[in-house]
């Protein structure tokens, strides 16, 4: 038994890691696994809730564990969630924990629904799309977590998950799951360089989101066309420069960094210099992963073994939780 505080995050197998993804979560998760015990999964039970193509989500599956991995991420830490189903079943439970009207004011159902709409002129709004903040209340309490790291967009679904928890424990007379707490990175944020008024997504389309391993070339002209200043007055820096100078920070070139932040004081910022930098920083980050994955690659068979492996070792701290919810809640159960 280990006496560290837990951690369970997770992250969507649907298409590429962005840096929205790695600056506002996944560098964390790299940071934390010195400190803490901790559990990050794939969800792909979560990237079911919005239209998607069944022959590429298990290819994304493994695509992003390889990339986490890239990105530093140990692999006895990971798992995919569908090889977890006591996640499903928690989640009904917890559908019983939770009210329609507490689900209807989710900030994320609301955008996801209406780029649905956006998209399609017979838009399909799953129903798992709505219970999808249940399900991650499941992801997280089944591993009864102390802390969960992600970005800021989460915190009204982490709220949910402790009400869930709160409401639980109300109704069976015991203190049973923690109420987990979010951690923020440094830039718990990123907006979209194309449009720094919504953030970086991998749903909101390709020129929404850098990413990481993306062509250097691609990521240059990203950041050579990233809004700047919209023309509208704005009250101090404006949110598309703020976010520039957020990546930058990130990428840390701390250096060029507190440069270009005296030049902004003094009114002598050049966009272009701050652009070229942002480019190098997140250029030389990507570098370093690419690498890595081109190692991976080459190991594919072995690494997945080891995946299905640490899935089922998990596995078993998800089983123990789920038995014992049953206890509490009046269900069958293997003991019964
Ligand atoms: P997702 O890709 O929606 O599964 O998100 C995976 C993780 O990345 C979650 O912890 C999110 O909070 C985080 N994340 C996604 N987009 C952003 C963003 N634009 N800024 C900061 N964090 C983000």
């Amino acid at each position: 038994m280990t006496s560290k505080k837990r951690i369970l995050s997770a992250i969507q197998p649907t298409g590429d890691m962005h840096f929205g993804n790695y600056f506002g979560a996944v560098q964390n998760w790299v940071r934390l696994q010195e400190q803490y015990d901790c559990v990050y999964g794939v969800v792909d039970y979560h990237a079911m809730s919005m239209p998607y193509n069944p022959k590429k989500l298990r290819e994304n599956t493994w695509s992003i564990l390889f990339n986490l991995i890239a990105v530093g991420v140990d692999v006895d830490n990971l798992f995919i969630q569908s090889l977890v189903p006591e996640h499903a079943e928690l989640s009904w439970i917890f559908n019983c924990f939770c009210s329609y009207g507490q689900l209807s004011r989710m900030t994320q159902f609301k955008d996801k629904s209406q780029q649905s709409k956006e998209k399609a002129t017979d838009a399909f709004i799953s129903a798992g799309l709505f219970g999808y903040p249940v399900l991650q209340a499941a992801d997280i309490l089944i591993y009864r977590a102390d802390y969960v790291p992600v970005g800021k967009d989460q915190e009204q679904h982490l709220e949910l998950t402790r009400n869930i928890a709160e409401r639980f424990n109300k109704q069976v007379g015991k203190d049973y799951f923690v109420l987990p707490e979010t951690l923020y990175t440094e830039v718990p944020k990123v907006m979209s360089t194309a449009d720094p008024a919504r953030k970086m997504s991998k749903s909101a389309g390709e020129k929404h989101h850098i990413n990481v391993f993306a062509d250097e070339a691609r990521i240059r002209k990203q950041i050579k066309s990233a809004v700047t200043d919209t023309g509208q007055a704005t009250e101090g820096m404006s949110a598309g420069v703020e976010n520039l100078f957020s990546l930058l920070g990130a990428s840390g070139k701390k250096e060029a960094y507190e440069y270009l932040r005296t030049c902004y004081q003094n009114g002598t910022l050049k966009y272009s210099e701050l652009k070229a930098e942002v480019a190098e920083g997140l250029v030389g980050l990507s570098a370093v992963f690419k690498d890595r994955k081109a190692a991976i690659e080459q190991d594919k068979k072995n690494i997945k073994n080891q995946i299905k492996a640490s899935s089922a070792q998990i596995r078993k701290r998800a089983q123990e939780t789920v038995k014992e919810v049953k206890e509490l809640t009046g269900l069958a159960n293997v003991r019964f």
